[in-house]
């Protein structure tokens, strides 16, 4: 059994909202998808162990925000490998109050879609969330960012709490190392550098600033290790 397969499936990616009294949450998603047209439902798989899955159990709410391709890493990093029981995640970020009084991200998406949940699979580690949709607009006619590419070309890593993560293997690094963020798992490539955060391509770790951080997580240079 070879479970690279997986890896063959095409997604999207998503940043899925919900509240709990007054308070909000997000995450990224990349399992989000329409389940029927009559009435219009989409369905979400969303780990046990976030907070957004306590938020959604309680209100029976949630929002999808569908994101462009240009969306910066730092942004995947800050819903995805934050916690909001750690920090408010949708401070400093652009966002409407949505139907269902829920938070609905503005920022880098190309449309969104509001639900209210119908039901709920129970799928193990994770549930999934089905809602009918009670609100969508569509915002740009901007290219939407899929998993694949996300993978490919922003070179971000998985979350351990994501239903898509496997345990990598180790990358043999021809030419100049590349280096791994211990905290998320992002690996620096020197091949493509770090554009958005001001490091061109071709720059070997080595030479990259101290005051550097992680483009997803905010990690320090410090924290990276080098992958052998
Ligand atoms: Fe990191």
């Amino acid at each position: 059994m070879n479970l690279r397969a997986l890896h063959k499936l095409s997604y999207g990616l998503y940043v899925v909202c919900s509240r709990k009294g007054g308070r909000f949450n997000g995450q990224i998603a990349n399992t989000v998808f329409q389940v029927t047209s009559e009435p219009p439902t989409i369905a979400v798989s969303i780990n046990k162990q976030n907070l957004t899955h306590e938020f959604i159990k309680e209100s029976k709410v949630f929002t999808a925000s569908v994101l462009c391709q240009e969306t910066p890493l730092s942004f995947i990093g800050h819903f995805g490998f934050k916690s909001g029981r750690d920090i408010n995640k949708l401070e400093g970020i652009d966002y409407q109050i949505g139907e269902t009084k829920a938070p609905v991200v503005m920022e880098n998406a190309v449309s969104y879609l509001e639900a209210k949940v119908l039901q709920e699979i129970d799928a193990g580690t994770h549930t999934i969330f089905i809602g009918e949709i009670v609100s969508a607009e569509v915002l740009s006619e901007k290219v939407c960012l899929t998993y694949d590419y996300y993978h490919q070309v922003k070179r971000g890593s998985t979350p351990r709490t994501a239903p898509v993560y496997i345990e990598e293997k180790k990358i043999e690094a021809p030419g100049a190392p590349k280096y791994r963020c211990t905290v998320c798992g992002y690996v620096y490539d020197p091949e493509l550098g770090d554009p958005d955060g001001g490091i061109k391509p071709g720059t070997s770790f080595a030479e990259v600033p101290d005051g550097w951080v992680c483009p997803v997580c905010g990690a320090a240079k410090s924290q990276f290790e080098k992958i052998e």
